[in-house]
């Protein structure tokens, strides 16, 4: 089983043994740009939490929740406090075959659960672009995948939780028992109690196949007529823009789609659902993909990453009209982990991802408004991602029935100034078309910013939520401190 290339290496704690006077540590996000530090203790064991939490109340500290460390933002930083990671506590607990229902400790992660149950016709039903994020941090930032228009987030096929919160209570939850609580905590970014076990809803599958189509398209437009052409016959929809281009040829890309295939398509399900058939290639263009990321290195500036998008767009028009395969559901699923710690090839100062989500009616323009002005700016996204989103009943949610798009930068600090700036200035783009933003992303979101996003029900209720379940304020992270510094 391959090891989660993300995690730190945090101080160990027995169940009974908690130490939380462990020394300081740096604590950076997963794309390494935000630094913060805490001390880091690990919970194996529900005991540990309920003990960690006594201690912090007794002691007035506060704690992150930390599950696999992939979340681009402040998430689970907690400068000068405790961050608890729970990567630790991932066993499977109940899997039934028959009906595809799992119940999990938080700490499992995506690719622990399909090397699980492939072989038996089951595959997580959202998948995020790595499969080392863990059930407790997909629950807790409602994620979703490249599916979402289809199938919703994570949280739309958790059927039931336990929850504990920081008073030492433990809460069962369901869409019919405790549901203010579900509603709330998936999506809840770790702010109301930690989830120790999760119920899932796998998908069947009946093959480890999916069948892909590339379409070329040469604008922006054309991208979101893809969405209107395809949607009805698709399962998947993600799609990729060449970052540097302008004028008429701006939001030009490729598109891949993707569909299950149905049973008796694939002539050799037994194979293609053999976890070892999924295993990503441990070699790439010749290289041990472990040293894929120092070969990108010098590529990874201005001038190298126009050629590199110009050269994935050029290679994609090998086939104007499209190309149809079929790939192995992790290959398309989790593309980002091709190169094992690919965001240090972005250099010492990591990397953001800016990612809005935008109603249909005004997506289209306001994404060519984002890609000019930071074209004008001088500060140039590295990558573009596109997906196709629908609403959800989570009280915090970040998806609309509509679109989003992710816009990888590399940060210096020459750019870091800029950068933040133009976040600052693409937000104001961004809230005028009615846009939301995502906590697991999002790193530059100002306070202001908060009841302009989230109707001031939703955050009202929200607050009034985490006093009743945490009342001594003892979950707290730099996001939640940052984003909600007008609330606290
Ligand atoms: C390469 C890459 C690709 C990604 N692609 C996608 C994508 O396609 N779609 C998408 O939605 N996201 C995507 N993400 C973001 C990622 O899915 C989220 O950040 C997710 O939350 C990470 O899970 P984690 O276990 O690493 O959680 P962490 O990053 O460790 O924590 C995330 C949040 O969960 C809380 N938390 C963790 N464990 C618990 C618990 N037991 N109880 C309560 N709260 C808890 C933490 O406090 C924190 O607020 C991607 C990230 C990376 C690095």
């Amino acid at each position: 089983m391959a090891s989660n290339p993300n995690s730190q290496s945090p101080a160990l704690a027995r169940p009974w043994n908690v130490d939380l006077t462990e020394p300081r540590i740096r604590v950076e996000s997963w794309g390494r740009a935000l630094v913060s530090d805490g001390r880091v203790v690990r919970a194996t064991h529900p005991d540990t939490l309920r003990k960690i939490f006594e201690m912090a109340r007794r002691d007035h500290r506060t704690i992150a929740l930390r599950g696999a460390g992939n979340s681009y933002s402040d998430a689970f930083q907690n400068r000068g406090g405790l961050v608890l990671d729970t990567a630790g506590m991932d066993r499977i607990l109940e899997w039934d075959s028959t009906t595809g229902i799992v119940r999990s400790e938080p700490g499992l992660t995506i690719g622990k659960m399909w090397r699980s149950t492939l072989q038996e016709g089951w595959w997580p039903p959202v998948v995020t672009g790595t499969m080392f994020a863990s059930f407790g941090g997909l629950a807790a930032m409602n994620a979703h995948g490249k599916n979402n228009f289809k199938r919703g987030t994570f949280g739309e096929h958790i059927v039931e939780f336990t929850i504990l919160l920081p008073t030492g209570e433990e809460k069962r939850c369901s869409p019919t028992e405790n549901s203010e609580l579900y509603y709330a905590a998936i999506g809840g970014f770790g702010m109301l109690g930690c989830f120790t076990d999760i119920t899932l809803k796998m998908k069947k599958v009946h093959s480890g196949l999916v069948e892909v189509d590339a379409h070329v398209t040469r604008n922006l437009d054309e991208a979101f007529q893809c969405f209107e052409k395809h949607k009805d016959h698709i399962d998947y929809f993600v799609g990729w823009f060449d970052a540097f281009a302008t004028g008429g040829d701006l939001g030009r890309g490729i598109i891949h789609t993707a569909r299950y295939l149905r049973e008796g398509e694939d002539p050799n399900p037994g194979m293609t659902l053999q976890p070892a058939s999924q295993e990503l290639p441990e070699r790439i263009l010749g290289f041990p993909k472990s040293l894929m990321w120092i070969a990108l290195r010098p590529f990874v500036n201005d001038m190298g990453m126009r050629y590199i998008n110009l050269a994935k767009y050029i290679s994609s028009r090998v086939h104007p009209d499209g190309h149809r395969y079929r790939q192995s559901l992790a290959a398309f699923s989790f593309l980002l982990d091709y190169v094992p710690n690919w965001k240090l090839s972005y250099g010492p100062g990591g990397l953001i991802q800016y990612q809005s989500f935008i109603p249909k009616e005004k997506a289209c323009e306001t994404y060519k408004t984002l890609i000019r002005m930071s074209h004008e700016r001088g500060v140039i996204p590295y990558l573009l991602v596109f997906k196709r989103h629908r609403r959800d009943p989570f009280l915090l949610t970040h998806a609309v029935d509509g679109y989003s798009l992710a816009m990888d930068y590399r940060v210096t600090e020459k750019n870091r100034g800029a950068l933040w700036s133009l976040a600052a200035e693409m937000d104001e783009a961004v809230h005028a078309a009615g846009g939301r933003f995502y906590f697991a992303k999002d790193a530059t979101l100002r306070s202001e910013s908060l009841r302009r996003i989230w109707p001031k029900a939703s955050i009202d209720q929200f607050l009034n939520l985490k006093k009743k379940c945490d009342p001594d304020g003892i979950l707290q992270t730099d996001l939640f401190r940052r984003v909600f510094a007008n609330e606290i």
